[in-house]
């Protein structure tokens, strides 16, 4: 492909993409086929000659489209949402044409300057202590992860380095393997896998605190673990606080486990994956209250802040580091700021602040006597069930999710097989909330009617 037949293709992906996004809604959010299913669409090998571009192009409707599900679509309400935007795509495009590995400042200044700036005018948007910013006096400072886990897991390990040397600096004698095999981090029982995992690939152990009624750590929850540990010898030295879990939303209580965390000298990381785009908006700011205790922060613009996937934004405070160098795990680096530089311009922060569809989808099932609400909404998640037992609850959601209409995941709270209603595409209005809840409605009643009375 030369630069002439370029300029024509990209003219005509272009028009594809905007299509594909424009009548998203017209396809079904989630996919008919089975595991397997591409394998035998596509040659067994490469193929020893070049192929047509007509040919890939058209591979995409036959191979590709059949197996998506369409996380853009206004009926997808799964999981967390994924943020995209036309500006992010334009940006993403520019990325991959310039095509830089940015792993130090000479490998391309505009990379690594740019993501700096960006990282701070999102600590600004989401007011973080100066500690956070880079343009200050430089103390802390931000760089683009490609996800959330990999933050966790960067800042598990500086920590782990930092309290090595606190131990080694008093106790030249005692081994970094033995300082290592005593140390022990926590974490919520509501945090995402990603975090234990993180405490699995660094080997070390990880712990997790019981939550209350609104399944959220407590100071004392932390403070009666942390005395239990110490007194058998063990090391405690990291705590994940999450702002806004995976399985309801809800928000350890971070100003009261901060002062504990600072007091014992644990390294506090906050994991605010899915929550943290909220904090821009003044009325969901006070939930960072206690960021002011944190040694790491990290939240993903990806999932709701209409830049593109992957765009994680992790903030240190970078005295407690080691080098620069080892702010994440591989070398290179892609130039993602430009995304982030693209969106904010064309956006601007007020383009960015809108929060509501979730609690028009909480009024609808608190209207409805057959439904309970099973946690607090605070911000784009209504966790909801039938009042009744689990393995209704199973089979209504595989109905839902059977008859394709909307995709909706699970999660499981105290105990209890809950529905989780993420409002998740940046398309979704209050005509598609209303039909899918119209839908849920639907096949509540057809379940329920089934049921020996
Ligand atoms: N932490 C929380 C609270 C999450 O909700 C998620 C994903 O939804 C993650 C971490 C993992 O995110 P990532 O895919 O960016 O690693």
């Amino acid at each position: 492909m030369d630069a002439a037949e370029f300029r024509r293709r990209g003219k005509e992906m272009v028009d594809y993409v905007a299509d594909y996004l424009e009548n998203i809604e017209k396809r079904q959010v989630y996919p008919d086929v089975e595991p397997g299913y591409l394998r035998s669409l596509i040659p067994e090998e490469a193929p020893e000659e070049a192929e047509s571009y007509e040919d890939v192009f058209k591979d995409i409707e036959r191979v590709i489209m059949p197996g998506v599900t369409h996380w853009h679509s206004p009926y997808f309400y799964a999981y967390f949402p994924t943020a995209n935007s036309f500006p992010a795509m334009l940006a993403d495009m520019l990325c991959g044409a310039i095509g830089c590995i940015g792993f130090s400042w000479a490998a391309s200044p505009a990379c690594t300057e740019l993501e700096t700036v960006m990282l701070d005018w999102l600590g600004k948007m989401l007011k973080l202590p100066e500690d956070f910013l880079a343009g200050t006096e430089g103390r802390g400072g931000g760089v683009i992860q490609g996800t959330a886990s990999e933050a966790t897991l960067i800042a598990l390990l500086a920590a782990r380095s930092k309290i090595v040397k606190l131990i080694q600096a008093d106790h030249p004698d005692r081994s970094e393997t033995h300082i290592i095999s005593k140390l022990v981090a926590y974490s919520s029982d509501q945090a995402h896998s990603s975090v234990e995992r993180a405490g699995l690939i660094g080997g070390l152990r990880m712990k997790k605190i019981p939550t209350d009624n609104k399944f959220s750590v407590r100071g004392d929850a932390l403070q009666k673990v942390l005395e239990e540990d110490r007194a058998t010898g063990l090391i405690p030295f990291f705590f994940c606080a999450t702002l806004g879990t995976t399985p309801s939303c809800a928000f350890d209580c971070v100003t009261e486990l901060g002062p504990i965390c600072n007091a014992e000298k644990i390294w506090m990381h906050i994991d605010a994956a899915y929550a943290g785009s909220a904090f821009i908006c003044p009325e969901f700011r006070p939930l960072l209250n206690g960021i002011e205790f944190a040694d790491s922060f990290n939240f993903n613009p990806h999932k709701w802040l209409l830049v593109n996937f992957d765009c994680s934004h992790s903030s240190y405070v970078i005295s407690h580091l080691i080098s620069l160098q080892h702010w994440q795990i591989p070398l290179g680096r892609r130039f993602r700021s430009l995304k982030i530089w693209f969106v904010f311009r064309m956006y601007g922060l007020k383009g960015l602040q809108h929060v509501g569809l979730a609690k028009e989808f909480e009024s609808l099932v608190r209207a409805d006597q057959r439904f309970e609400i099973s946690a607090d909404v605070v911000l784009g998640l209504v966790c909801f069930r039938l009042k009744g037992s689990n393995e209704l609850n199973e089979t209504l959601l595989k109905r839902i999710n059977n008859a394709r209409k909307i995709h909706l995941v699970p999660c499981q709270l105290a105990g209890k097989f809950v529905l989780r209603f993420a409002v998740c595409a940046r398309t979704t209005e209050s005509r598609h909330v209303q039909e899918a809840w119209c839908h849920i409605s639907h096949l509540a009643s057809e379940l329920l009617q089934e049921l020996p009375h």
